[in-house]
């Protein structure tokens, strides 16, 4: 691949360093993350945070080995109880967030009044005053290969990035540096982020020798040098619109022969449809059927992408009159 293919964009690129057999990806977010967080109208704070996991999730998404979906969920006792970002091995990626409106403004005030800075700048974490404690969890459903698979981590550390790495190190003995920058350019939202992993094996099927400390073919300086590198790399050059991601991966990482594999497009999509909705109703109980019926709350919005979606009445007295029959 040349390097004109994206000179931005919305693209995830896994990639290889030659010298080390370190693997790696990275993911940059411009007009997807816009399209994603702006309709949702969070306040600034939220959508940091949300744009952060949502950018987190596209380099996870590399756990996804056959077609399937990868889905990253934090939730925390906070004045944000609940992340949701999930992204399909097509770049399909969707997130959503639920937070107290009054707790949240309550912490924007309170950072504000602390550090004169404007929130916006991917340095400023907030993680601990706004999801609390609580996990992470990762999910890979890759339907027609393997089973549900699902991984969790206390939400502990001062970041989204320091968990997940920490999960991966203590979880999967699987060495992971992660470098993750979020901000708004030109009064558009941007993410971008590289991931940087020592695998097991070369192959990925050899043992891992649990009674060492250190992995089989593991090189601790080829490690730390690639780990220099990768944190070499500028807020700036990551969020750069003028820079592709392929000339970040060139800029840091030239000297060790970066092998850079063909782009994942990213796209804003969801996945919900009349059928979900209606499947989801027939789950629901009667009495809750009963409450919207009476209550006139006939609609269901995805909490993703906003869409209404119309409950019939008929139908959902039917769904009623069936329960109330089979029991
Ligand atoms: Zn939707």
């Amino acid at each position: 691949m040349n390097m004109s293919d994206e000179i931005s964009g919305n693209v995830i690129r896994p990639f290889q360093l030659e010298s080390s057999s370190l693997r790696g990806r990275i993911v940059r977010l411009d007009t997807v993350l816009d399209e994603i967080l702006v309709p949702h109208g969070y306040p600034d704070i939220v959508s940091q945070l949300l744009a952060e996991a949502t950018a987190l999730c596209g380099l996870l998404s590399s756990m996804l080995k056959y077609e399937g979906i990868f889905t990253l969920q934090i939730q925390g006792d906070g004045p944000v109880s609940m992340l949701v970002c999930d992204t399909t091995s097509g770049g399909g990626v969707r997130s959503c967030a639920s937070f107290d409106e009054k707790r949240v403004e309550k912490v924007r005030k309170q950072l504000l009044a602390f550090a004169k800075d404007e929130v916006g700048e991917g340095s400023d974490n907030h993680l601990v005053q706004l999801m609390g404690k609580g996990h992470i969890a990762f999910t890979v459903d890759q339907p027609e290969h393997t089973d549900r698979y699902q991984g969790i981590v206390e939400l502990k550390g001062t970041s989204l990035v320091e968990c997940v790495q920490h999960y991966f190190i203590q979880s999967e003995q699987i060495n992971t540096g992660i470098k993750l920058a979020v901000g708004q350019r030109n009064g558009l939202w941007r993410a971008s982020g590289i991931m940087l992993q020592h695998m097991p094996s070369d192959g990925g099927n050899a043992e891992v020798d649990h009674t060492k400390t250190q992995f089989s073919n593991f090189d601790e300086d080829d490690w730390r040098r690639a780990m220099i590198y990768m944190q070499s790399c500028t807020e700036d050059e990551l969020l750069s619109p003028e820079l592709s991601a392929h000339e970040i991966l060139i800029r840091l990482f030239h000297e060790d022969g970066v092998r850079v594999y063909d782009p994942i497009p990213v796209i804003h999509s969801c996945r919900c449809s009349q059928e979900r909705v209606d499947n989801l109703t027939q789950m629901m109980s009667v009495d809750e059927l009963q409450e919207m019926i009476d209550q006139d709350q006939l609609t269901m919005t995805c909490e993703f992408c906003s869409k209404d979606y119309h409950l019939d009445k008929s139908r959902l007295n039917k769904i009623i009159k069936e329960s109330s029959q089979s029991v």
